[in-house]
């Protein structure tokens, strides 16, 4: 083994779509953005297609083109295009676009007309997150989509819209989101526009949101086997979901070190009785984040060891202990799915005062993605 590797099991991965597949008569979109919540967007499009995936989807434009480089022939659709985009490019390719203001609307016009196509597109909708989405420029939106309709120049196939806080179940916002969506759906279907896909259930809305799934539920974190909550929706184990990536890395050195002792920059951990410390082959740069603490930390010779001092740009320490039995050169297991008593995910990002999303998809370039089937 390289001195770390992120190892994504594509079992777990169709494990997690197979489940998704069961919770709802939607259509599925499996969310592959950010190279795919940084396991590898083509593998996991390719085990997620061989699941029986209905859609992709992407945030950024290049990442939707590199699918289709790849062979993807299933829908698929990018939401966060900002003008200046290559929408010939997009067009060329069949990929869906999403579009929320009327500017970028108009560069995929043009660009539509420079190649003889009709560009398939899905409304956003801004239903109370105001983030993305056409929010207060509704009535002025609506005029100029009823012009291009009716010059047969747009083909509206899609309204979506993301909810807020579908991670907080009983909060009140979800439903207010939800009917709001839908009294706009309803305004475009007076106009005589029926787009044929609805959607806006993300990973937490799928679980506990039926009343959402509408035509499309899109798949982010559930996919990969992580909670899109651990506090309000329980842990993977619970929603029955099988978390896909371990990453593992090395152990650069094991030395033993006396009481009084400190560790890394800043001296900010002091050794309280004589120890043996490893010093681990990852750091912030590949995407430990440098805030991790003590309740982090690896997993090696049957035991766990917690981090220790400050994260550095490529190590990081941990204290095994002065009875462990690992050794210079000895693998570790930094986290995993927990069941032979790694560190999980979710413990790594409490650690770190995070999110499990923000863990996994941080893991840089640099560590290399390999795939198993357990
Ligand atoms: C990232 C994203 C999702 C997936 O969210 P999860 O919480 O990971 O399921 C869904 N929809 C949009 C628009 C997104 O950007």
């Amino acid at each position: 083994m390289s001195r770390a590797v992120a190892e994504i099991n594509l079992n777990a991965i169709e494990h997690n779509l197979k489940l998704v597949k069961n919770k709802t008569n939607s259509k599925v979109l499996a969310v592959v953005k950010a190279d795919a919540y940084g396991h590898g967007l083509i593998p996991v499009a390719q085990a997620a297609v061989d699941s029986g995936v209905d859609w992709l989807g992407t945030a950024l434009l290049e990442e939707a083109i590199t699918l289709r480089k790849n062979g993807f022939k299933l829908p698929i659709i990018a939401w966060l295009t900002p003008c200046g985009e290559d929408f010939e490019s997009a067009l060329n390719l069949n990929i869906d676009l999403s579009i929320s203001s009327l500017e970028v609307l108009a560069e995929i016009i043009s660009a539509a007309k420079k190649i003889g196509k009709i560009p398939r597109l899905h409304i956003e909708l801004d239903t109370g997150m105001s983030r993305g989405g056409v929010g207060e420029e509704w009535e002025d939106f609506l005029v100029q989509i009823g012009h291009l309709l009716t010059e047969n120049k747009i083909n509206i196939v899609g309204v979506w819209s993301h909810f807020a806080r579908a991670d907080e179940p009983a909060e009140v916002m979800n439903s207010q989101q939800l009917s709001f969506f839908n009294d706009r759906v309803l305004k475009l279907n007076a106009m005589g526009v029926h787009p044929e896909f609805l959607h806006l259930a993300n990973s937490a809305a799928v679980i506990t949101f039926k009343d959402s799934h509408k035509s499309i539920v899109r798949w982010g974190i559930g996919l990969y086997g992580l909670s899109p909550d651990v506090e309000n929706l329980g842990d993977s184990k619970l929603i029955g979901l099988k978390p896909a990536m371990r990453l593992k890395a090395k152990l650069n050195l094991v030395k033993k070190v006396k009481a009084g002792s400190t560790v890394g920059y800043g001296a900010t951990a002091v050794i309280k009785r004589d120890t043996k410390l490893g010093v681990v082959t990852l750091g912030y740069a590949d995407g430990i984040p440098r805030n991790a603490n003590n309740l982090a930390g690896v997993f090696v010779a049957g035991q766990r060891a917690p981090l220790i001092g400050r994260v550095s740009m490529d190590q990081f320490v941990v204290d095994l202990g002065i009875d462990s039995l690992a050794k210079t050169g000895d693998e570790v297991i930094v986290f995993g799915s927990g069941i032979d008593g790694e560190y999980t995910i979710d413990e790594w990002a409490k650690a770190c005062g995070t999110i499990n999303y923000e863990i996994v998809t941080r893991i840089g370039p640099r560590v290399p993605r390999i795939y198993t089937r357990e």
